[in-house]
């Protein structure tokens, strides 16, 4: 991907989500110095290259987070005393769940999409119930 795509690719994620990092909610817009894209399924876990999996984020952020998953450095940012922007991360992942429903495949994304989604919906549930134990703690018999 070229310099130029990348760029205006980060613009459209600015338009789509706001001026902020995803994960401590500065604001990266002003001259686009510190914001980056980053893929809200990482490429290796079979995340695709496209603008429904990406957010922008800046600099630090980018470079910290690593290959954590996206809850556990959620958690990470809040211990740090940052503020990630958890219903950002439910509407990307919602908006890539329909087109990987419309066009298929996807089949590495998706197991780590769903529990994803399925973490963070319940982080934002503020009457948040145990889970029930039904099928939360059975494992398969061997
Ligand atoms: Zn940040």
């Amino acid at each position: 991907m070229s310099r130029a795509d990348r760029r205006s690719r980060l613009e459209l994620i600015l338009e789509r989500d706001g001026p902020t990092c995803v994960w401590c909610g500065r604001t990266v817009a002003e001259g686009l110095v510190a914001a980056t894209t980053e893929h809200v399924i990482p490429r290796v876990k079979g995340g695709p290259s496209w603008i429904e999996n990406e957010v922008a984020a800046c600099r630090r952020c980018n470079a910290r987070r690593g290959h954590r998953t996206l809850t556990s450095w959620a958690d990470e940012c809040e211990s740090n005393g940052w503020q990630p922007d958890r219903p950002r991360l439910v509407a990307v992942l919602e908006a890539l769940h329909e087109r990987i429903e419309v066009e298929g495949g996807q089949r590495r994304a998706r197991p780590y999409l769903q529990s994803q989604l399925r973490r963070l919906r319940y982080s934002l549930d503020e009457n948040r119930s145990p889970i029930s134990g039904s099928d939360s703690c059975r494992y398969p018999d061997r």
